[in-house]
């Protein structure tokens, strides 16, 4: 029996070419999208605008599945946290975080992660799987259409969209699953599914060079890169995949991508950890990194206070010492912020945790407990994205 086809697998051109293979014309492909993405439908008998013989065409061979919810919380401030289903025992978090101008979702690439940043428990997990574009766009249509149903937001394009902006920060590093974050940022941006502009829409890498290019001529989209050090031999520490690229390819490769991103700078996030990379030294070798005369890269940075987590042997920050090193970059014509706490009431990801889901195990239990799934015990401080779109 041959496979169903999950249509949120596809992106606009391949949908297209799927409909093709079934005799339709392209403006059925475009139909199909946006009963997909626009309208959050799932049924194919729903799809009302649709020839019948294609309905039923599609229904042999097709489906629509986005990841399972395992849990959903939202905090006293508005910061929403879903738990998703990837399968075999893997989860991944998404957190939407609301703020007046706008509604950003934080989306993860992939279950687990290979990288080891040093600070990064998601790291310390290790690395199971690489998501679908089912499975990373299904979070945007996931949470799109639930906080509509929360409010009361018909679907459609005369409901008012929810999501503003999207950041691929949470698990995982996006360019280590680079065709099939690539399908879902196609699907983000095209009018006939989320629409969202290329500067509202940000990768974050850990350092993928090679990706960095490539991106730069497939799907332009704003770029955030984790730095966390300003020279290689502290970089080579906290950041392993420095050892391959270090941080003059790194920064040509940003200069580079500034002529395709939709915006001028690059925006460089700086986990601060007390003792290790928050000097005043640091900030000055970091000004320098990024003004060198032969390599100079248009930037902003955003501080990132730790999460502390046991195993980590890392201590965050004094809140002084993130002021008296924002100050130096600030005063030497950088804007800098410093990512806010969101959300300190329920159990959320930011790229730099992950939460629930570290044990697989655990997160087996749970399946088998519903109860326990929607009601999580563990109450951490939680860090959510606040600048970059
Ligand atoms: S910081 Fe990002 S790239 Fe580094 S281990 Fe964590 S998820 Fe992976």
């Amino acid at each position: 029996m041959t496979a169903l086809t999950n249509l949120l697998d596809l992106d606009p051109q391949q949908l297209v070419a799927y409909c093709g293979e079934l005799g339709e014309k392209p403006f059925r492909a475009t139909q199909l999208q946006r009963w997909m993405h626009v309208f959050g439908v799932s049924d194919f008998g729903a799809m009302t605008n649709l020839a019948k013989s294609l309905r039923e065409k599609l229904t042999g061979r097709a489906v629509i599945v986005e990841p399972a919810v395992i849990s959903d919380s939202t905090s006293h401030d508005g910061t929403r946290k879903w738990l998703l289903d990837v399968g075999r025992g893997n989860a991944v978090e998404t957190v939407f975080i609301p703020e007046d101008d706008r509604g950003t979702l934080c989306v993860s690439t992939q279950a687990g992660c290979a990288v080891n940043c040093r600070f990064c428990s998601t790291g310390k997990q290790g690395f199971s799987r690489n998501l679908t574009t089912a499975e990373i766009i299904g979070q945007l249509r996931m949470a799109e259409f639930a906080l509509r149903k929360t409010k009361g937001v018909e679907s459609g394009p005369k409901g008012e969209r929810q999501i503003s902006n999207v950041v691929l920060m949470g698990m995982g590093e996006p360019f280590l699953n680079y065709d099939a974050v690539v399908r879902a940022l196609k699907l983000m941006l095209d009018d006939n599914a989320y629409g969202l502009s290329r500067r509202r829409v940000t990768v974050s890498t850990s350092g993928v060079v090679p990706m960095i290019d490539r991106l730069a001529q497939d799907c332009p989209v704003s770029l955030a890169v984790s730095l966390h050090a300003p020279n290689d031999a502290l970089r080579n520490e906290l950041v392993p995949l420095n050892r391959k690229h270090g941080l003059k390819e790194l920064m040509a490769a940003c200069r580079r991508y500034l002529e395709y991103a939709p915006r001028d700078a690059i925006m460089f996030e700086y986990c601060m950890l007390d003792g290790v990379n928050d000097t005043d030294k640091h900030a000055r070798e970091l000004i320098t990194l990024v003004t060198d005369r032969t390599n100079p890269v248009s930037c902003k940075f955003n501080l990132i206070p730790f999460n502390p987590y046991p195993e980590s042997g890392l201590k965050r920050s004094k809140h002084e010492r993130v002021q008296a090193f924002g100050k130096i970059l600030l005063d030497a014509g950088f804007i800098t912020t410093v990512r806010k706490t969101r959300g300190d009431d329920i159990d959320a990801a930011c790229g730099q945790l992950a939460g629930e889901v570290q044990d697989r195990t655990r997160l087996r239990e749970r399946l088998q407990n519903s109860r326990e799934i929607c009601t999580p015990t563990d109450r951490k401080l939680i860090r959510v994205v606040e600048e970059v779109a």
